[in-house]
């Protein structure tokens, strides 16, 4: 869809948007009530037993490793942990769940009430005024839950993974009772920026904690939108839509930007928005109406009989808060304060992925602090645009940190330029040699040896009499073409620092 479509809406309409995620809880060793492994894929139904195939008289065990994970989530994000909590079953038929319940949690949620800050930077990202009339960035937590995972249907024959066409269904459980956390925002979202960036923040605490992989394409952190419009300056929340089926952040983006704009032109063509579950459909690129929505009481929650209520005690609370690793708003602070760089950098650095800022503070221990900036700067650009082209992360790439380093070093003597830095990177990201090997090898080293420059500038002086005139007669600009000439007779190898100096100095005489 235009993206201009979505800004000439949003000039008349407002979106308000709410998030529920849910993320498998893949880095714990088993499921969540029984002792069966948590692996992604697998021999279908191996990985399963009585409990999590919901045979009569089997009985849940809950996990505790779970149980903190949820706790140390709630941390993370500002959340009040209960003292008292408890699970419920969720009573809904559906051929991936065993039991035709399933355990989550209904009014004692282990967490409520957080936030979680994003940041939206002012140029030209969206921003809007909160109540006090401050611009904001942030999102409210309603509450995480922790309940357990359904099974996967595999849809045979027809097309594939689509219900429609297919001549038959199977089903595997090897995920059904692996530990689920699920989080619902406020609405307070207003675009669909927003909504990624919210998104991708939250998958980043969940990385930093280790309470799952967090892939989005495997399903291991799902996200569900419900999104509606209200007319700009309107304070009344619309009737909302729940979008699903997003399996990338972009998705998420495209499948908010599609719906905000449906809606409103729903809305200006005198029609109304249904309160329903809509799917994104990525090929097709729109939405399309799924069911209409469940309410609360279509599950008849009532507690779980098989297990006891929680009572977490403060000491416990905070025995878990202990364990909490640096959050991602932490590290972004502590590489400003360190490194001495930029807010941007390190808002880059700390933003999109654990492994960069891991990747800058290895490659500043080798560089030393006084080049972090020079480290930052090759981060941003050559690195960034080498992983994009390749569409990698940086673990996968070529470039190691002591390659930066190095890289930094080499300009910052003067051995080469930064002009040819760019080529060294280029060559580095393809081979995975060594900066300092390319240059020995390619011949680049750059020449600072003022003897040998000197020469060829007395050469070039006595070759454009005119030129020098012009220079001693006030033109001084015309310098850069001096350079140009002693670059080209040094085949680009010179120093342009001592190159600038020398002429400077031979000019002035
Ligand atoms: P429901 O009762 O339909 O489940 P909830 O109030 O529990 O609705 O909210 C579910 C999610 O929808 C939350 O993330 C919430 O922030 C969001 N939400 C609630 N009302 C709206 C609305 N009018 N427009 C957009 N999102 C909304
Ligand atoms: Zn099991
Ligand atoms: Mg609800």
């Amino acid at each position: 869809m235009a993206k201009d479509r979505l800004a000439s809406v949003l000039e008349r309409w407002e979106a308000v948007i709410g998030l529920e995620i849910h993320t498998e809880l893949t880095t714990l060793n088993t499921k969540m009530f029984c002792g069966c492994p948590v692996a992604f894929g697998g021999e279908p139904n191996t990985r399963v037993c009585p409990v999590c195939l919901g045979m009569p008289g089997a009985l849940p065990v809950p996990n505790q490793a779970a149980i903190e994970a949820t706790v140390l989530a709630g941390l993370a994000t500002n959340c009040e942990i209960a003292e008292w909590s408890q699970f419920h079953r969720k009573n809904y038929f559906y051929p991936d769940m065993p039991k035709n319940y399933q355990i989550s949690q209904y009014d004692l949620p282990f967490c409520v009430d957080g936030f979680v800050e994003i940041d939206i930077e002012p140029e030209g990202a969206p921003q809007r005024p909160d109540r006090d009339g401050a611009y904001t960035t942030h999102i409210g937590i309603t509450r995480i839950h922790l309940e357990e995972d359904t099974g996967k249907m595999i849809h045979v024959g027809g097309s594939e993974g689509r219900i429609s066409g297919a001549t038959h269904s199977l089903v595997d459980f090897n995920r059904a009772g692996t530990g689920l956390i699920e989080l619902v925002s406020e609405p307070d979202i207003r675009t669909p920026e927003e909504a990624r960036r919210f998104a991708q923040k939250l998958r980043l605490i969940w990385l930093t904690l280790g309470i799952s992989d967090c892939n989005m394409e495997e399903g291991s952190m799902r996200v569900d939108a419900n999104v509606s419009v209200r007319p700009r300056g309107e304070s009344e929340f619309g009737t909302k839509a729940e979008v699903k089926n997003m399996n990338s952040f972009k998705a998420l983006h495209d499948a908010l930007a599609y719906e905000i704009v449906r809606q409103a032109e729903e809305l200006e063509s005198g029609g109304r928005v249904v309160q329903e579950t809509r799917h994104w459909d990525a090929g097709a690129k729109r939405t399309s109406s799924l069911r209409s929505k469940e309410e609360a009481h279509d599950y008849r929650y009532f507690p779980e009989p098989d297990m006891v209520p929680f009572e977490f005690t403060a000491e416990w609370i905070e025995s878990v808060r202990a364990t909490l690793s640096e959050l991602p708003d932490e590290k972004k602070k502590r590489l400003i304060a360190t490194y001495g760089i930029p807010v941007h950098d390190a808002t880059v650095l700390t933003g999109e992925d654990l492994d960069m800022a891991e990747f800058f503070e290895a490659a500043v221990t080798i560089s030393g602090p006084e080049r972090a900036k020079a480290v930052s700067n090759v981060m941003l650009n050559d690195l960034s645009m080498h992983l994009n082209a390749a569409g990698i992360g940086v673990a996968e790439s070529k470039v190691v940190p002591s390659m930066v380093a190095e890289l930094v070093a080499l300009v910052d003597e003067g051995t080469i330029s930064s002009k040819q830095a760019k080529e060294v990177f280029a060559e580095m990201a393809e081979t995975g040699d060594a900066p300092g090997a390319i240059v020995e090898l390619r011949g680049m080293k750059q020449v600072s040896d003022t003897g040998a420059i000197e020469e060829i500038v007395d050469r070039v002086l006595v070759a454009n009499p005119g030129q020098v005139e012009q220079y001693r007669g006030g033109k001084t600009g015309i310098i850069g073409y001096f350079v140009g000439q002693v670059m080209r007779e040094m085949g680009g190898q010179a120093n342009p620092k001592v190159v600038n100096e020398v002429l400077a100095r031979k000019l002035a005489e």
